[in-house]
């Protein structure tokens, strides 16, 4: 035997587990006897391959085989000597479950899956969807706005139109399967057609491929483009921007883009669905006497009547100033929480005022702090003096 292991299934050295099986796969099943009744250069190919895929699928049996080379390898009695077919077959039946027709086995398994792009290799694919998250400012959200964007994509080439061929050039009959897109392997009984393995079952190849994108088709762009937020976007809506995502292929639809938005924070408004929430201080004395405040909107400043004896943490209501819904085009409302802040850093006359003030409070005024009193009575007795 000249050649080695991985020459004989036509793999390079460095080959992962995955394109080992699949190189033996596929001779395998070429060479396996029951498809080349009575020719023994097949018979002696089905064996040669089964014994190379035994050693090389197997890590450590590969590791020794790659320290000592093909030859010391095989005269060290690891794996040399005659090869006989039972062992071929046995190999065969385990990679395959059992063989053809056998339990355990699966047409989807063996021909790597396919669904409807193997029924009609022609049909037209279309292209993947994308999804692109952006982070937005809760004004953007507001008021909406228009953004660039830059999304790298695939596009059909433009210099083959997609096709894959070089201009001027066509597709040619695939020579492999006559243009049939299929080929029949016999085993005993069993007959099975699977997608030919040089023109993927499309029964045509491609002649000289397009330079510009290498036969694919396709080619990777950074598409940029300009975006329309809509007044009203919450965190985790999405637009849908079509025909934005991956080029389809033979023919087949673009795909979308989905933009997820995502609203930073803002510091003056809170959202909860479409209404808006804005904490505001406001000085002790307005809340005791009333007055008019000001209060910010996303339509502006606006002026809010706080009525005579509002409590802290209290919340008003101001109607449509919210934030706008999205479909429906009508506004929230704005609650305004009301605040109390406590003054500081008070001048001696201030402090004097407010003493002044304090003595004056009657039970009437703080009727909070009196029924406070009257149900904590049990937990502040004995600080009393
Ligand atoms: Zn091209
Ligand atoms: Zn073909």
């Amino acid at each position: 035997m000249a050649q080695d292991y991985y020459e004989i299934l036509g793999i390079a050295r460095g080959a992962s587990q995955d394109e080992i099986k699949k190189a033996y796969r596929k001779l395998a099943v070429k060479y396996h006897p029951d498809k080349n009744p009575g020719d023994k250069a097949a018979e002696e190919k089905f064996k040669e391959i089964s014994q190379a895929y035994e050693v090389l699928s197997n890590p450590e049996e590969r590791s020794r085989y790659d320290q000592f080379g093909h030859e010391a390898y095989t005269s060290s009695g690891h794996g040399g000597g005659a090869y006989d077919s039972r062992r071929a077959q046995d190999i065969f039946s385990q990679f395959f479950g059992g063989g053809f027709g056998g339990g355990g086995f699966s047409f989807e398994d063996f021909f790597g899956g396919g669904g409807s792009r193997q029924r009609n290799p022609n049909a037209p694919v279309p292209g993947d969807d994308l999804r692109y998250d952006m982070d937005i400012d809760f004004e953007d959200a507001m008021y909406g706005a228009e953004k660039k964007l830059t999304i790298p994509r695939l596009q059909a080439c433009d210099a083959c139109h997609g096709s894959g061929s070089e201009p001027g050039t066509g597709k040619k009959t695939c020579p492999r399967c006559g243009g049939t897109g299929s080929q029949t392997i016999s085993q005993g009984f069993f007959s099975i057609r699977q997608a030919c393995s040089a023109c993927g079952g499309s029964g045509q190849i491609i002649e000289k491929p397009c330079k510009k994108c290498a036969g694919q088709g396709r080619v990777r762009i950074q598409d940029s483009f300009t975006i329309r937020i809509p007044p009203g976007v919450d965190s985790d809506n999405q637009i849908r921007v079509q025909g934005r995502g991956g080029a389809g292929l033979r023919g087949g639809q673009n795909g979308d883009l989905y933009v997820v938005f995502h609203v930073r924070d803002n510091k003056i408004f809170t959202r909860r669905g479409d209404d808006l929430i804005c904490e505001v201080p406001v000085p002790f004395t307005i809340l005791a006497n009333g007055g008019i405040i000001d209060v910010p909107t996303i339509a502006g400043k606006t002026k809010m009547r706080v009525p005579e004896g509002s409590q802290s943490g209290s919340v008003l209501r101001i109607k449509g100033k919210g934030s706008p819904n999205l479909r429906r085009g009508t506004r929230g409302d704005l609650h305004v929480r009301l605040i109390v802040e406590t003054p500081v850093k008070l001048s001696k006359e201030q402090q004097e005022l407010l003493d002044k003030f304090n003595a004056s409070l009657t039970e009437a005024n703080t009727p909070r702090t009196v029924k406070f009193r009257q149900e904590a009575k049990q937990f502040l007795r004995g600080d009393e003096e």
